[in-house]
């Protein structure tokens, strides 16, 4: 087990790991060294139910009640006496509306109008559904027996008085508030947002809405990140595009470490950079840079820089997005408290096209997954897949995830697929 020490070690003499190639990483191997260094947050909020979408347990919820606290009907019908379902006419002796109860007692040959959610009257125990009856004034007559304890849904059904509804850890999504509203409880606790950093390196970037000069890009990283990070529901902390300039780099840095939780950069890890992003971490953290075993993405730095965690990813606008999801993602959902994140959705389907790739590394090229013509879904590259290309990722609904033993394929080739839509 690896802890803050060894991180230490680790970054001043990576080779006393066995099998630890920080030029040759692999992308599984990455993401467990990281996941060694991530203990959630440890303050904690109580919040309006309503305002608990999207973050994280910290306490077990418990059923204070049974849900439905009472039996009750599945349909609209008639309630009566499971002995009495072979019965062809029975009395119909009042009603039971959900809300609003009959009080009386059903006996032999009685039943009672009774509607969905209705509680079960006394006496009675099996629900014929309305359908299944012909109304004779005072009385209904049967055409079809219903089985006995037919159309009831019982008390606990839903959850049982002292079940653990939602464990510690857990993150909540819109089921989760109505689960919990079921049970009349107003309030959660929950971990506290994380705080999350941000800013751009490299002196060619230009903000949006300045004029555009030769050999100058617009910053778009920081648009990605806010919005990967926004949809992830940590509070973001926007620090700017920072020129290649160490002292301007250095306040930067150090502003944001002492202000979030975690800092991520994007630019200035690469081999052949002005090397003032590395001077900086090796002075003021811990932090392990990596040329990981994939494309786009191949640089990758993660450390600790005083107590906040460090993501140094690339410059390149796709490979951005890339190692987000794949490295990052997983890493703050575990710092904002869940216990154990659902990894993106993965999934093999046919791919209608040829696709070239190289062994020895995985590839996450930009896929469309589409409805086909025969009703299966299928995949196919967005086009040109180059880590600069950010229309690809626009296009793409998809990571065609290719690991380290594919090669090329041909059309018609089963492929992994990681499904982007409607994460976070
Ligand atoms: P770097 O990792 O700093 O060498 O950057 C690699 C490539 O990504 C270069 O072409 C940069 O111009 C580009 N790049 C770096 N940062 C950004 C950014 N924030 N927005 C758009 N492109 C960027
Ligand atoms: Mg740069």
């Amino acid at each position: 087990m690896i802890n803050e020490t060894s991180l230490k070690n680790l970054v001043s003499n990576p080779s006393c790991m066995d099998d630890y190639d920080p030029n040759a990483m692999p992308v599984a191997k990455a993401r467990e060294f990281i996941q060694q260094f991530l203990n959630p947050v440890s303050v904690f909020e109580t919040l309006a139910l309503a305002e608990s979408l999207g973050r994280v347990l910290a306490e077990d919820i418990t059923s204070p009640s049974n849900v439905p606290n009472y039996n009750n009907s599945a349909m609209d019908g008639y309630a009566l006496k499971a002995t009495d379902v072979s019965a062809s006419r029975l009395m119909v002796i009042g009603t039971a509306f959900a809300g609003k109860a009959f009080e009386g007692t059903v006996a032999d040959g009685q039943c009672v109008r009774i509607m969905t959610g209705g509680a079960i009257p006394k006496g009675a125990d099996t629900v014929v559904v309305q359908e299944k009856t012909v109304v004779d004034g005072k009385f209904i007559n049967i055409i079809e027996a219903p089985k006995p304890h037919a159309n009831v849904r019982y008390a606990g059904e839903d959850l049982k008085l002292g079940q653990t509804v939602l464990a510690t850890g857990h993150l909540m999504r819109p089921a989760d508030l109505g689960l919990i509203a079921s049970l009349g409880i107003a309030e959660v606790r929950a971990y506290r947002k994380l705080k999350v950093a941000f800013f751009s390196t490299g002196d060619e970037l230009v903000s949006v809405g300045q004029p555009l000069q030769t050999g100058q890009v617009y910053d778009s990283n920081r648009y990605t990140l806010f919005g990967m990070l926004t949809k992830l529901g940590v509070e973001v902390m926007d620090m700017g595009a920072i020129a290649d300039d160490p002292i301007l780099l250095e306040n930067t840095l150090l502003s944001a470490v002492t202000q979030a939780d975690v800092v991520i950069t994007s630019g200035g890890v690469s081999v052949g950079e002005a090397d003032y992003m590395k001077l900086l971490l090796a002075k003021h953290g811990q932090v392990m840079f990596w040329k990981i075993a994939m494309k786009p993405g191949r640089p990758l730095a993660y450390g600790k820089v005083g107590s906040a965690h460090y993501f140094g990813l690339p410059g390149n606008p796709v490979a951005v997005m890339v190692t987000f999801y794949q490295f990052v993602r997983d890493a703050l959902l575990r710092l904002m408290g869940q216990s154990s994140p659902v990894p993106l959705p993965m999934f093999s389907v046919q791919c209608t096209q040829a696709i070239k790739k190289m062994t020895g590394r995985t590839e996450f090229q930009r896929g469309i997954l589409f409805a086909d013509t025969d009703g299966s879904w299928r995949v196919k590259p967005t086009g040109a897949q180059g880590s600069a290309l950010l229309s690809s990722m626009s296009l793409a609904n998809c990571f065609i995830v290719l690991d380290e033993s594919v090669g090329n394929l041909e059309a018609g080739a089963m492929v992994q697929v990681q499904v982007l839509d409607g994460i976070v």
